[in-house]
């Protein structure tokens, strides 16, 4: 070829424009079950959620290592225009990217360019921000011979098609009368749209149900806790689980165990693999008074995804009392323990163990701390039950639990590389004050959790905020390395064979590791905190890493970030579209004790980093006005409520005096 090239003629040349054409737009190659369970023929695409089946998110990609991290830079960014929390994992296809933003709108981007192909918005009605917990969040969409599909915000499972960006159909999947939204990916299975649902806070029973992929028409449902004893229960599982249940609160409320994130399904063993939530109310002896395990709540659940069977379970958090979900995203992997070849399933849950699963017979293999646990000394192999510690259910006497409902993980996905065999977890260490309510009166449609206010009492503070990245090792049942962050609720993680790992954190910065070692190669700062995890795919030869940054989530409703789809390359020299520059600011003298600050650092951490601490737009209190400083006691007695700015009467005046000193602290970092 190349020597017909060097003596071409015209009419040669034109042929090998076409061909060269061709290559370049190569016809789309169907995205079916055969596709979907050998990713290795796609390496250059993200076809599903955690990339694969095993959901690892760990690419085989190599042209960005660790020798030329560092040399990465903005190849595009494409804008949302949102300002709430972005949360998705982004799909390549074939060249085009399919992602989901705030309200559940798809769009449809050219990878290359970041150029918009659709946009296809839902319409989802606002009375929803007031009905999820957590933001107006989505976590993405699936893909399935030519179609996309999304769950909306308001229960609506929609097929869109994948070149127009028209709706094919759409299905209600839940009671809209209820608090129940929906906010996490779909996955595929064998033909079937898998679609859980969240509202566990407000009181709804939890389920998951599986459409036909082509019709929209519901294959079977599986709802995760019973319902009203006096009629029969759904499924034989569910007649097992009605004794773990006491008095009849749990299914006035709801009963919770909604299935709001992980579903992961392993076509070899042909199980599908769903992580549930906390009950309704929170509180165990509101919920199901006099104790019980209350299940199917905290667990992971094999369900045969033919009928909708349950197959086995493996209950994390029996009789859960802290909003301890299990609903976390859950991984596969095929790793050697015990000189044997173990078929594990692994999941790092709220409650703050990590759990390594046979995951053909929900055998427990392990289960290992990985942030600051108080509320269990361990879990007990021969039981596979945790072991609680005296008083940590606050029957008794209010008690300050690590970690808190915040989880020591949350969804924020988290990684595996085969080559380093580590999972790099998105950890953080936080906590809850609960108590015993004095009184307690359900509400359909607001929060019923049943757990007293925020606490009172200082010693709280001695319990400091944080984050990290920890690199884990599954096998050896231990930390290998981790990457302190003085923020928390930092985003999603991405393993590559480059021997990096990708993080986006709280404060805006993304991250590229060395794996093996974790040490930092190279970050780029978004202009907003970013929560959702990094994808990366290749086209023309070239490599990709995206991310979405978007602060917002578990955090308060009332953050706004702007919204933005960020793609990076070796060399790229894109510019980010302006934002207003911070001011700068002058050093305020201070002259409080280190004590003082740190003190100051914790309470900040607590109160209010979820606002103030995430590189949104919201005030900066770095960077506010000397008034502010002094006027710091009366604005947290609620000066500014009606500015949206919440009263904290519970922080006295040493709390605001060293409050006031960390802020000063922070201020004249800056400065320097
Ligand atoms: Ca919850």
């Amino acid at each position: 070829m190349r020597h017909r090239l060097v003596g071409g003629t015209a009419a040669f040349l034109l042929s090998l424009v076409a061909l060269v054409t061709a290559q370049q737009a190569p016809a789309p190659r169907p995205v079916d079950d055969a596709a979907l369970a050998k990713p290795e023929a796609r390496n250059q695409d993200w076809l599903s959620y955690g990339r694969d089946y095993y959901e690892q998110r760990f690419s085989p990609l190599d042209q960005i290592t660790d020798a030329n991290a560092a040399k990465l830079g903005l190849a595009w960014s494409f804008e949302t225009a949102t300002d709430r929390g972005l949360e998705a994992t982004p799909l390549v296809i074939d060249g085009i990217m399919y992602t989901t933003a705030s309200w559940s709108v798809v769009y449809a981007v050219d990878a290359r360019t970041g150029q918009q192909l659709w946009k296809f918005d839902p319409e989802v009605h606002r009375k929803y921000d007031q009905l999820a917990c957590c933001d107006v969040v989505n976590r993405g969409a699936a893909f399935y011979k030519g179609r996309v599909y999304v769950g909306a915000l308001d229960g609506r499972l929609i097929a869109i098609d994948a070149k127009s960006g028209k709706p094919a159909w759409s299905v209600t999947t839940v009671d809209q009368k209820q608090a129940y939204t929906s906010t996490g990916a779909p996955r595929i299975a064998k033909g079937k749209v898998i679609i859980g649902n969240g509202g566990a806070e407000y009181g709804v029973r939890g389920y998951v149900s599986a459409y036909d992929a082509e019709t929209g028409k519901l294959a079977w449902r599986f709802y995760t806790v019973p319902g009203d004893p006096s009629k029969p229960q759904e499924n034989k599982a569910l007649d097992k689980a009605l004794p773990t249940w006491k008095g009849d609160n749990w299914w006035k409320f709801g009963g919770g165990g909604t299935v709001w994130d992980s579903i992961v399904y392993d076509p070899e063993i042909n199980l599908l693999y769903v992580g549930t939530g906390n009950g309704a109310a929170w509180n165990r002896e509101i919920r199901s008074p006099g104790g019980g395990d209350n299940l199917y709540l905290a667990s992971i659940l094999a369900i045969n995804p033919d009928n909708g069977e349950l197959v086995w379970h493996y209950q994390t958090t029996p009789g859960d009392t802290w909003d301890y979900t299990a609903v976390q995203p859950m991984m596969l992997a095929d790793l050697q323990i015990g000189g044997r070849l173990r078929k594990v399933i692994m999941q790092a849950p709220k409650n703050g163990f990590f759990y390594v699963l046979d995951r053909a017979t929900g055998e427990l293999l392990s289960a290992d701390p990985y942030v600051t646990v108080n509320w269990a000394s361990h879990v007990d192999l021969k039981t596979g039950r945790p072991v609680e510690i005296a008083g940590a259910d606050y029957k008794e006497k209010g008690t300050y639990i690590r970690p808190g409902p915040l989880g020591g993980h949350n969804w924020q996905a988290m990684s595996f590389s085969p080559k380093t065999g580590l999972v790099y977890i998105p950890a953080q260490d936080n906590g809850r004050y609960y108590e015993q309510p004095t009184e307690f009166e359900y509400k359909p449609l607001e929060y019923n959790l049943g757990v007293g206010p925020i606490g009172r009492n200082l010693d709280r503070y001695e319990v400091p905020y944080a984050g990290r990245l920890l690199a884990w090792d599954p096998v050896a049942r231990k930390p290998r390395w981790t990457a302190e962050y003085g923020s928390y609720w930092n985003g999603g993680t991405l393993a590559t064979a480059g021997n990096l790992v990708f993080q986006g954190t709280a404060l805006g910065d993304f991250i590229a590791y060395n794996a093996a070692t974790g040490e930092k190669l190279w970050s780029s700062w978004a202009t907003t905190g970013i929560v959702a995890p990094p994808i990366t795919y290749m086209i023309d030869g070239k490599q990709y890493v995206s991310v979405m940054a978007g602060w917002g989530g578990a955090f308060p409703k009332k953050t706004r970030s702007y919204g933005r789809l960020l793609t990076f390359t070796i060399g790229g020299t894109a510019a980010l579209p302006a934002r207003p520059r911070p001011r700068t600011v002058t050093a305020i003298a201070s002259n409080a004790r280190p004590e003082e600050i740190a003190a100051g650092g914790k309470i900040f951490n607590t109160y209010c980093a979820r606002c103030h601490g995430g590189a949104t737009i919201l005030p900066d209190l770095r960077r506010s006005s000397p008034g502010i400083y002094t006027g710091l006691d009366k604005i947290l007695d609620g000066s500014l409520v009606e500015r949206g700015m919440p009263r904290f009467a519970e922080l006295d005046k040493a709390a605001v005096a060293a409050l006031r000193a960390y802020l000063l602290d922070e201020r004249k970092k800056l400065v320097q």
